[in-house]
């Protein structure tokens, strides 16, 4: 099939186009299905205290039970959500679940949530997440929200806000992979976040190379300075462990303390 674009402009419709129209399209129907059909299930994996390994947070990671492919990951639809707008109804129903799951915990652990610059940048989100609390009868200061550097590096003002305003109702902000973004010291320090999350590449060459041993010593020290504590990703052995407990590290999450699980009753509730 050729569709002509102007005086003597051919522009040929390859059969390679349609199909990743039909496969984008086909995503966008599937992503909708799902949420109807509640495939999307919240996975918990602790954030602890790394001197005492008491549990400071869980954080909810969305999973797809997709009928005919399994156990699908986030990266393999959250792009996709992003781009159709769905991201803004699969956050909030993870949202909702995760505040409301949480709120019949019997520790008093946080909940961390993560959150996409797309929803970040909607004016409706402060009010959604609020009225969510409300609902759930979680309160404010058990909920954390995890956002990326790139939020907040856009010309709109709304993701600033909205996190100023949240914050100032209770609930904590961590800034998540940090060291892989952009942020600006400067606009770092203007914006009072309660924690950085050091992103799990430099955790997983702590050992053995010097450039990341650094990076994580540069990204601790900034975070003392700042008030805000420092959280590591991904830390798998003792040796991991032992090295960022040497740099100050607070706190820490991976595979060494627990992998990413589902909340069924009593698994977390009695702690
Ligand atoms: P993230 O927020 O940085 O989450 C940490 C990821 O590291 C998770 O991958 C977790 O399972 C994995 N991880 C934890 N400990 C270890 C470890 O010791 N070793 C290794 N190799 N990996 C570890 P997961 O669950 O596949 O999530 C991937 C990303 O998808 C998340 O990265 C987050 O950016 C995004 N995501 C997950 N759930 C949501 C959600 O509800 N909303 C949004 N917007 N994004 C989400
Ligand atoms: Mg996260
Ligand atoms: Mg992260
Ligand atoms: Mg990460």
């Amino acid at each position: 099939e050729a569709k002509s674009e102007g005086p003597g402009k051919i522009k040929v419709f390859r059969p390679f186009m349609l199909q990743k129209l039909q496969e984008s399209r086909t995503l966008e129907h599937d992503l909708a299905m799902a949420l109807a059909n509640k495939e999307f299930v919240v996975y918990y994996q602790p954030i602890v205290d790394s001197f005492t390994r008491e549990i400071y947070s869980y954080e909810a990671l969305i999973r797809w039970i997709h009928p005919l492919k399994g156990l699908l990951s986030p990266d393999t639809f959250v792009p996709a959500a992003e781009k159709t707008g769905m991201i803004n109804e699969m956050g909030k129903y993870v949202l909702e679940i995760a505040c409301r799951e949480a709120a019949t915990w019997a520790v008093p652990a946080k909940i961390s949530v993560n959150v996409s610059p797309i929803q970040l940048s909607s004016k409706a989100f402060a009010g959604i997440v609020l009225s969510i609390l409300e609902e759930s009868g979680l309160s404010a200061d058990r909920l954390e929200l995890e956002v990326t550097e790139s939020s907040l590096f856009t010309e709109n003002d709304t993701p600033l806000k909205t996190l100023n305003k949240l914050r100032a109702r209770g609930v904590q902000i961590s800034i998540d992979d940090f060291g892989t973004g952009y942020s600006s010291l400067s606009r770092l320090s203007k914006l009072a976040f309660d924690k950085i999350k050091i992103d799990k590449s430099f955790v997983h060459s702590i050992s053995t190379q010097d450039d990341a041993l650094n990076i994580i010593r540069l990204i601790t020290g900034m975070a003392k300075s700042l008030n805000m504590k420092a959280v590591a990703e991904g830390v798998e052995t003792q040796e991991q462990l032992e090295r960022l407990q040497a740099l100050g590290c607070d706190l820490a999450q991976g595979y060494l303390f627990g992998k990413p699980q589902p909340g069924i009753a009593g698994r977390i509730r009695n702690g």
